[in-house]
């Protein structure tokens, strides 16, 4: 019997497997596909500094380097913010999660795969292994297990479906700048994006998010034949990405939440690979620590904090954003762009932790004139 069962053989279970086992403790992973990283419906931006901070090593699952972004308002004006050195990596999802599964396997973690998680009661696991039922046993049951986790449903919260973003991407070959990615707030991409992450100067992930219930693959087609030069889709991949602040009440007995499935998602960007990847590292310290006595699970939420400030700055961030018209973000691109936003973001810009930058951008003296939008960002 595993102390510990993670369920999901994403970025954060299996992130959080490998820390348990290098801490001693004995973890199993159950994971419902056959293969790792698929279906990939990521676009695999993660930052530099992310990276570095979490000691990754990227392998073959390195696609490309990228200096910067350009950011389009609804009419087309632009915020360009390009560096010299590389701020961000794109990798393949599926190579990225492979590597990880290999260094989890390696220091003798069980990773099941076909294995699905149907219910839990107290220390026992209902699993559905290759269509045959099953039971399991574990202390602590971790739940990594994505956007649709049934392990949140079993921690009883709830959700609707305005704490989802619906989104498309595709493979486009054609014409594309292969250091900056790019950003459009489009009034056809309802309370998000689309986006064009160039993995080389004549291939791109290219992607668009919505609320749920808009026709987001005529949105897509519509972005692409309006916006992308001789750019030729193949392959189209659909998923939600959770929308809002991170989850609270994510440990219930021995249940406890991480990842997409604990909302530890940007909600500026989507992105959850770099901070899904950071809980679990104190995740599976305070399941360590729980195990020996030194304190309970319900301390992972406390030890969550400084992150979730992050994470909840995000939401500021996009629900000022989704609370603009288009005209009232086209007027405010102007007036950033007037205040020379573009040289500060190059200095101070950091696409993780926005409290480091927000807050110099509040007091320097050449904003103050923007006022107005100051009170209203705080109060969205
Ligand atoms: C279109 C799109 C683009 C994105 N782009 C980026 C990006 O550029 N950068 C970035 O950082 N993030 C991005 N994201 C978000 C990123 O993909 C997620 O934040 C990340 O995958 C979350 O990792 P996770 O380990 O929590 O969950 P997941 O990676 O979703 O892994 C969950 C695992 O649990 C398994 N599972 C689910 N239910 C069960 C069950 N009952 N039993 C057993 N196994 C189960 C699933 O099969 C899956 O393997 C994007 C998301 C989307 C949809």
């Amino acid at each position: 019997m595993p102390q510990v069962a993670v369920i999901g053989a994403g970025p954060a279970g299996l992130q959080t497997a490998i820390r348990l086992k290098e801490l001693g403790v004995e973890v199993s992973v159950f994971e419902e596909h056959e293969s790792i990283g698929v279906p990939e419906h990521c676009t695999g931006l993660i930052s530099k500094r992310g990276v570095e901070e979490l000691g990754l090593h990227l392998g073959d699952s390195l696609q490309n380097s990228i200096k910067g972004a350009k950011i389009f308002s609804p009419s087309g004006k632009m915020i360009k913010v390009k560096t010299k050195e590389v701020v961000a990596y794109v990798v393949n999802r599926k190579e990225f999660d492979s590597i990880l599964l290999r260094k989890a396997r390696l220091i003798g973690v069980h990773v099941s795969t076909e294995t699905k998680l149907i219910d839990v009661r107290n220390n026992t696991l209902f699993i559905q292994n290759q269509k045959r039922g099953e039971l399991r046993k574990a202390d602590i049951i971790v739940g990594a297990d994505g956007v649709n986790s049934t392990v949140r449903h079993l921690i009883g919260l709830k959700n609707n479906k305005d704490d989802f973003i619906h989104t498309i991407q595709t493979t486009c070959t054609g014409e594309f700048d292969p250091e900056m990615v790019e950003v459009h707030l489009l009034d056809y991409a309802k309370g998000f994006f689309a986006w064009v992450v160039p993995i080389s100067k004549d291939k791109a992930k290219v992607g668009l998010g919505s609320t749920l219930g808009e026709n987001i693959s005529e949105a897509l087609k519509k972005f692409i034949s309006e916006k992308l030069k001789n750019a030729r889709p193949y392959h189209y991949e659909s998923a939600l990405i959770p929308y809002g602040e991170p989850l609270k009440g994510i440990v219930k007995n021995n249940l406890v939440l991480i990842g997409d499935a604990a909302f530890q998602t940007k909600a500026t960007t989507g992105g959850g690979v770099i901070f899904g990847m950071k809980s679990a590292n104190i995740l599976s310290q305070t399941i360590a620590d729980t195990l020996n006595k030194k304190t309970t699970l319900n301390n992972y939420e406390k030890r969550m904090e400084k992150l979730n400030k992050e994470l909840n700055f995000h939401f500021k961030i996009r629900r000022y954003a989704n609370s603009l018209t288009p005209s009232e973000l086209d007027e405010l691109f102007l007036k950033l762009k007037n205040k020379g936003i573009e040289e500060f973001l190059i200095k101070e810009g950091n696409m993780d932790e926005p409290t480091k930058f927000i807050g110099k951008l509040l007091t320097n003296p050449k904003y103050f004139t923007m006022l107005g939008t100051a009170i209203k960002f705080l109060t969205a």
